[in-house]
């Protein structure tokens, strides 16, 4: 059973509101007085750009969470390239607004609220299909709550509640999910099978803004459009809340890989569930930056998408880049890229120069002889270099 309710994120009552009705019509109570919030903390990008869980929505929930008794929170995120290096992750924190929520919280309603690093908590096994998985220990110590983003994305489709559980996974795991370790399955099947094995006891999808295109991440030249939706969903079953979620982006449940169908109940009290009118704009299988075509595989992972989008940010932040850029756009009309395990069918036209970028294209690029950026993920300074010596 799920349940869906309008709400903006601003007056800040009015999300703390939304979350009690929520709540209520799905009959929930903390199983536990510590809670482990579990936000989609992605990139250091304000939440207007609806890549991330806005922190106001985090900051309502906690709000009604400490009406409903709890009295110990923990924001958990492990964000990939961010969380490797401590700094990058107090900047994550920061520019995201995160930091500043913890602020007032505890400025203006005297309550604590500690944020982790997931990077480097402590950590239990769970036995699974492709071996044993660590997770962090505070997911069994502590009340679970996902809180996912309503966003597409290049290589699932979309990545909603059972996606956002990536975050909860070390490093070099985010990296085994799309190499489906070592093959032995996909980034789809890990997805699915991965939430057998652990559930958080309530998710939530924050579609107060949706991210609509090219996701996950901001696309340059309107490839991604933030949808605003100002809707909270809420359950207890994170496959029927994402199910939900697909109707109401408009999006075929079979086209999601690691999605399985299951019938949606809405809770007494719940708005209908209306699909979005026009529907969700769909993903494309590349990201447009000027004359790069960016081609992602399910076996690449975001690591190698993080540091080619630190390059293109350099590029457009530096006055002597930009205009090398325009030189490069002169003088080819198109330049394919590609990250992870690619085959040659995926290859549009080998005549365009080809850049394989990341040590998975490693024999791909040897067998064609094409450009190589060697590195996992590569450095984005050696990708610059090889970019301008086309
Ligand atoms: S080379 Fe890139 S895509 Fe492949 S595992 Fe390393 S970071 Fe991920």
């Amino acid at each position: 059973m799920i349940s869906i309710i309008h709400t903006k994120t601003k007056p800040i009552e009015e999300v703390k509101n939304a979350f009690l009705k929520l709540m209520s019509q799905l009959n929930y109570i903390p199983s536990k007085t510590r809670v482990l919030l579990k936000p989609n903390i992605v990139d250091a990008v304000k939440p207007q750009t609806a890549v991330i869980t806005d922190p106001r929505v985090i900051e309502g929930l906690i709000l009604a969470l400490k009406e409903k008794g709890v009295d110990e929170f923990v924001i958990g995120e492990n964000s990939g390239y961010f969380s490797i290096k401590k700094d990058n992750f107090r900047r994550l924190i920061k520019e995201t607004g995160y930091q500043k929520i913890v602020e007032r919280l505890k400025k203006k309603r005297g309550i604590d609220v500690k944020i982790i690093n997931l990077q480097f908590a402590e950590l239990e096994e769970y036995p699974w299909t492709y071996g044993i998985l660590k997770l962090p220990k505070i997911c069994s110590t502590h009340a679970y709550i996902n809180i996912a983003k309503m966003k597409t994305h290049q290589m699932t489709g979309v990545t909603l509640s059972m996606k956002n559980q990536k975050g909860l996974l070390l490093f070099q795991d985010k990296k085994d999910f799309h190499l489906g370790y070592d093959g032995a399955g996909s980034l789809h099947s890990c997805i699915r099978e991965y939430a057998k094995i652990i559930q958080p006891e309530l998710s939530i999808i924050d579609g107060t803004r949706a991210l609509e295109g090219t996701g996950p991440a901001t696309g340059p030249e309107n490839q991604t459009k933030v949808r605003r939706l100002d809707i909270l969903l809420a359950g207890r079953d994170m496959i029927e809340l994402d199910n939900a979620a697909c109707k109401i982006m408009g999006f075929p449940i079979e086209d999601v890989q690691h999605l399985p169908r299951k019938e949606v109940k809405l809770a007494p009290g719940s708005e209908p569930l209306i699909p979005a009118d026009p529907p969700f704009q769909k993903p494309n299988s590349y990201m447009k930056y000027g004359n790069i075509y960016l081609h992602t595989s399910s076996y690449g992972c975001t690591n190698c998408q993080m540091a080619f989008s630190r390059m293109f940010r350099k590029i457009m932040f530096t006055p002597e880049y930009i205009k090398k850029f325009h030189l490069l756009q002169e003088k080819y009309p198109r330049i394919d890229v590609f990250i992870g395990n690619t085959s040659i069918t995926e290859i549009p036209n080998l005549n365009n120069p080809v850049i394989f970028f990341g040590k998975c294209t490693r024999s791909i690029a040897d067998e064609l002889g094409k450009n190589f950026i060697p590195g996992c993920p590569p450095n984005h300074n050696k990708a610059l270099e090889v970019i301008f010596n086309l």
